[in-house]
């Protein structure tokens, strides 16, 4: 094991002047399921950890305005305890089920979700179905907002200066939107993605609005912009959804691992796709009934 030093600051103030001292070997710890396994192998060596876990100013998921804001130290396990998540964007609630077991979701935070940037992140996906924006800090940049679409650069790099802090996720509650979550592993418990898929759908006599966001099929979770405006005041009937499916592989660029291949990838995203479709269109769907 390498050499650490652990900080646990009392206030956000305290915390972003320790980040921004040693900003060249700083790690912020959250949860530290992500942290902790890569300490144990070996990955992270002479760090400084600034454990944020418990900051009061990180915590909370709020409704105001018309929008709803999570602390970054939310927990996976708050996520699904939520009602008001759960009525007003049941794509993160849903989403937040579906990831790893009770054990890990009690630690897992949602900002170390983002910031530890896997391209299957399950967190991602459905924040970016709900066009959210992250809110950061730090001493050097001040208080930053940046769209998540923007957010992730590379697996595990994303915008943040390594001084800066997310205070939380905000998104608009989505009105009349239909949505659709699916998460395709070896098994539901503990799998990472090998396929994620999240949609949301307002639909009429037309398709009027489109969001469709991929994880684990790219370098980072991205929406799929092109597909979105391919659909956007079309009808919706099969021949448009087999022919925006076609679009839809051109937007993603998937690995083969361990999990599995490119190939098998690119069928279960179609198929993924394509059902997620057939489920929008039979759910009565989003807030406008
Ligand atoms: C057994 C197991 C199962 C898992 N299953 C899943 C799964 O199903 N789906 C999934 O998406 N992930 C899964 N993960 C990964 C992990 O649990 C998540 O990525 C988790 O949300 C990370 O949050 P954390 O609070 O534990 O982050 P930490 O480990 O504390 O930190 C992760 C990274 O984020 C940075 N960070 C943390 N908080 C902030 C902040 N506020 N501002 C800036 N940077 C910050 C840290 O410095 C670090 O680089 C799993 C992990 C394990 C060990």
């Amino acid at each position: 094991m390498g050499n650490f030093e652990f900080f646990k600051p009392k206030n956000l103030e305290e915390a972003l002047k320790l980040a921004s001292q040693f900003s060249d070997r700083v790690r912020l710890a959250a949860g530290c399921t992500n942290l902790l396994p890569d300490v144990h192998s070996g990955k992270l060596q002479d760090f400084v950890f600034v454990d944020i876990y418990d900051l009061q100013e990180l915590k909370g998921i709020k409704k105001e305005n018309g929008t709803i804001s999570l602390g970054s130290c939310t927990t996976i396990s708050e996520i699904c305890e939520s009602d008001l998540l759960k009525k007003e964007a049941p794509i993160l609630h849903e989403a937040a089920f579906r990831f790893a077991d009770p054990v890990v979701r009690n630690r897992a935070t949602v900002g170390g979700n983002l910031a530890f940037a896997s391209p299957a992140s399950d967190m991602s996906v459905s924040l970016l179905v709900l066009d959210a924006v992250v809110l950061s800090r730090s001493l050097d940049r001040g208080t930053r907002e940046i769209p998540l679409s923007q957010f992730f650069l590379a697996p595990g790099k994303t915008s943040l200066l390594p001084s800066e802090i997310i205070l939380g996720i905000r998104f608009p509650i989505p009105a009349s939107l239909r949505f659709f979550y699916s998460k395709l592993g070896k098994r539901n418990a503990m799998a990472i993605s090998i396929a994620s898929l999240g949609m949301g759908f307002k639909v009429g006599e037309v398709i009027e609005e489109s969001r469709i966001a991929l994880g684990a099929l790219a370098p980072t979770p991205l929406r799929a912009s092109k597909t979105e405006r391919f659909l956007t005041g079309k009808p919706p009937v099969a021949e448009v959804f087999e022919e925006s499916s076609e679009i839809l592989l051109s937007e993603i660029n998937p690995i083969s691992d361990i999990r599995g291949s490119r190939e098998y990838r690119l069928e279960a995203t179609k198929a993924l796709f394509l059902r997620g479709f057939s489920q929008i269109l039979s759910s009565k769907g989003g807030k406008d009934e």
